[in-house]
């Protein structure tokens, strides 16, 4: 039976660490403020920024919401997130995405961009990759550092482990990728058009799954005793999530796993936490 990871265990460990340096923020008279941009109305959209908005309210950070109409010009989502950047009293940004593609000409990678690196929580902009690709950055993408945090949690050191990555998404797969070859593992990065997918994975001592195909990831797909990381989020016609991985196939061959819900989600919750603490610090010279 395989150890399951229990990422809310894990995250609640890391927001309390984010609480403690809040309050000896606050305690000096500092405030920790986050601004969050909606554009539309899109329903899942608007429950991930409610709930980044929880997030940061229990720690301790200051959250603005500014939401824009789906048929906003480009030049609008801009300029907020110009003023915001120029803004000393915000600290963290971040553009919620997918962009409504409703408005002839809207250019998500241009908004993105537009966002001051030191307070790019996402780690998106293309100098925070750029910094990531080089190795250094404080501010990498959320979700592929609660990846890390999970696999190192059963595995402290990946040293010459081989790990494959379903998904090469930027916000996903590809970071996560770049995380673990600093961490001096050996990856594999595939995607929709890798041939004999079941044959990378089998080989891997370590699978990441960020494809948001449910069942994709087989039982007969891993060998024994490997650690799945299971990102994705899919809801099913009976509105219940499940992950990409079939887990209850998995958990009786795999020596860790984690579950959707409970997994990466409040990881990623937690380290967009981090990484708004870790731009105030930026920002302050701390
Ligand atoms: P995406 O659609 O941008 O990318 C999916 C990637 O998977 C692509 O690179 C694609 O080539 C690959 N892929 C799709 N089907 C495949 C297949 N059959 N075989 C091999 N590769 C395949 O998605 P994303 O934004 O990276 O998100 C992936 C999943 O992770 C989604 O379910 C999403 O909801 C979830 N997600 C979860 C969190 C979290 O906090 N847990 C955060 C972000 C995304």
């Amino acid at each position: 039976m395989a150890e399951i990871i229990d990422g809310r265990a894990l995250a609640t460990n890391i927001k309390a660490q984010v609480a403690q340096t809040i309050q000896q923020i606050k305690a000096q008279g500092g405030t920790v403020r986050f601004a969050a941009i909606l554009v539309g109305d899109d329903p899942a959209s608007k429950i991930y920024v409610r709930n980044k908005q929880k997030a940061c309210e229990k720690v301790g950070i200051d959250f603005i919401l500014h939401a824009l109409p789906a048929t906003c010009a480009q030049g609008e989502i801009t300029a907020l997130i110009q003023k915001l950047s120029r803004d000393p009293a915000v600290n963290g940004i971040l553009l919620q995405l997918p962009l409504p593609l409703t408005v002839v000409g809207r250019d998500e990678d241009a908004a993105i961009n537009a966002i001051a690196s030191q307070k790019d929580v996402d780690g998106l902009t293309v100098l925070n990759t750029g910094r990531l690709c080089a190795g250094r950055t404080p501010l990498a993408p959320c979700t592929a550092q609660g990846v890390v945090h999970a696999i190192k949690a059963v595995c402290p050191d990946l040293t010459g482990k081989n790990v494959v990555i379903i998904g090469r998404s930027r916000i996903v797969g590809r970071p996560t990728s770049l995380l673990l070859s600093h961490e001096n593992a050996t990856v594999t990065v595939c995607h929709r058009h890798t041939k004999n997918l079941a044959a990378h994975t089998q080989a891997a001592d370590i699978v990441v799954v960020a494809a948001g195909q449910p069942g994709l990831l087989t039982a007969a797909m891993v060998k024994p005793g490997a650690i799945v990381i299971d990102v994705g989020i899919n809801r099913l016609a009976d509105g219940s999530l499940c992950g990409d991985a079939d887990f209850n196939a998995l958990k009786d061959k795999v020596a860790a796993l984690t579950p959707v819900p409970g997994g990466i989600g409040p990881l990623t919750i937690a380290f967009l936490l981090s990484n708004i603490v870790t731009a105030y610090q930026l920002q302050h010279g701390l």
